[in-house]
């Protein structure tokens, strides 16, 4: 199975609500789609949202590294020579993260067709399904304890909370829909690096306090402040979590080092796909560190499909945050996975990813 070109499209999605974080607002998915075609008709899927605010990445960018590097390096190559062909990803350029999760997972997707075997399986087939919370925007209190309850009422059992704008409301937040949803349900919240280390202890510890049992804090602080993490971590009594700190295994081992975190949060777009993944996966496992699986905001289906294999997959990955596709107004393609009682995400048996006819525009 040799590769003969690597074709580019874009797809458009409203959602149903705007997504909002302390970062950021979003109110459509624009993704990058990639397609890796090979000389037996076989076709891998891929797809790379632009994150500016998170990964750096934009649309312009994903594109050129896909055109200009990624694509240059693997056309020609066997499929069947996975493990190098996935190095030459990662090292033909630096950064691009979104862009080498794209190829990357694509590459998974043939391979997988190649040996007739569901990505899950390739990656280990621990379970063929994994349990997703649900995100909650950032907005007032009032609004927040709707939303949390709409969740509910639709069957989810663990609500992720954004917090983060205005942290001075976020105790009455947290306090707020609490109160609202009773003490079965699992709260987890994510401030996306909103506060400076010793408001986070504050607010942290007066969370505690008050008895509104956090499960965990994903990236109290800055993405870069490691130290300030550790701060947190060391007088937090919620265990925390960090998101946006780890874009390779090189920042988990750093971080797991320094004991600056208590839980490791991957994202395919982060760190570059299913390769570099699995390597944080281990790094995590070997520190004693459980793994939170996450998904960005804007992916759209094929992104999620790829990280829920992996999250099924692994034992070591014992949560999961890929709710991205349940606030789309329409899917943009067929297969990957199934949704049943709303929060488990069944994975298809059907080889590679098992994605099926993207409703796309494809790139000139
Ligand atoms: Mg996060």
């Amino acid at each position: 199975m040799k590769i003969t070109s690597v074709r580019l499209g874009r797809i458009s999605v409203p959602l149903r609500t705007p997504f909002k974080t302390a970062l950021r607002s979003v109110s459509s998915v624009e993704d990058v789609i990639v397609e890796i075609h090979t000389d037996c008709g076989a076709v891998g899927y891929g797809e790379a949202p632009p994150t500016g605010a998170i990964t750096g990445d934009t649309t312009g960018a994903i594109i050129g590294a896909i055109q200009d590097h990624i694509a240059k390096t693997i056309i020609g190559r066997d499929v069947d020579e996975l493990e190098p062909l996935l190095q030459s990803v990662q090292k033909c350029i630096v950064g691009n993260s979104s862009a080498k999760a794209a190829v990357d997972m694509a590459l998974w997707d043939l391979y997988g067709q190649l040996y007739n075997i569901p990505v899950y399986k390739l990656l280990g087939g621990g379970r063929k399904q994994i349990v997703t919370d649900i995100t909650i925007s950032v907005n007032d209190p009032d609004t927040m304890v709707s939303d949390s309850l709409k969740a509910v009422a639709r069957g989810y059992d663990c609500l992720k909370m954004k917090v983060g704008v205005n942290p001075e409301l976020d105790v009455a937040r947290l306090s707020a829909v609490r109160n609202a949803v009773g003490k079965d349900i699992v709260i987890r919240i994510d401030a996306n690096q909103a506060w400076t280390p010793k408001q986070a202890v504050k607010i942290l510890n007066k969370m505690q306090e008050l008895g509104l049992d956090i499960e965990l804090v994903e990236q109290p602080v800055s993405a870069h402040d490691f130290a300030g993490l550790k701060y947190v971590t060391d007088r937090s009594y919620v265990p925390v979590l960090a998101d946006e700190a780890v874009f390779s295994p090189e920042n988990a081992m750093t971080i797991l080092q320094m004991g600056a975190a208590d839980l490791i949060n991957i994202k395919l777009m982060k760190c570059g796909g299913l390769y570099e993944a699995k390597k944080i996966t281990a790094i995590a496992e070997a520190a004693g560190v459980e793994v939170m699986l996450g998904c960005m905001a804007e992916e759209s289906g094929i992104g999620v499909t790829a990280a829920a294999s992996l999250g099924a997959a692994l034992k070591n990955i014992t949560r999961a945050d890929l709710d991205a596709t349940f606030s789309l107004k329409e899917l943009p393609y067929e297969g990957g996975f199934t949704v049943k009682d709303t929060r488990h995400l069944i994975l298809s048996s059907d080889p590679g990813l098992g994605i099926k006819c993207l409703k796309k525009e494809m790139l000139a």
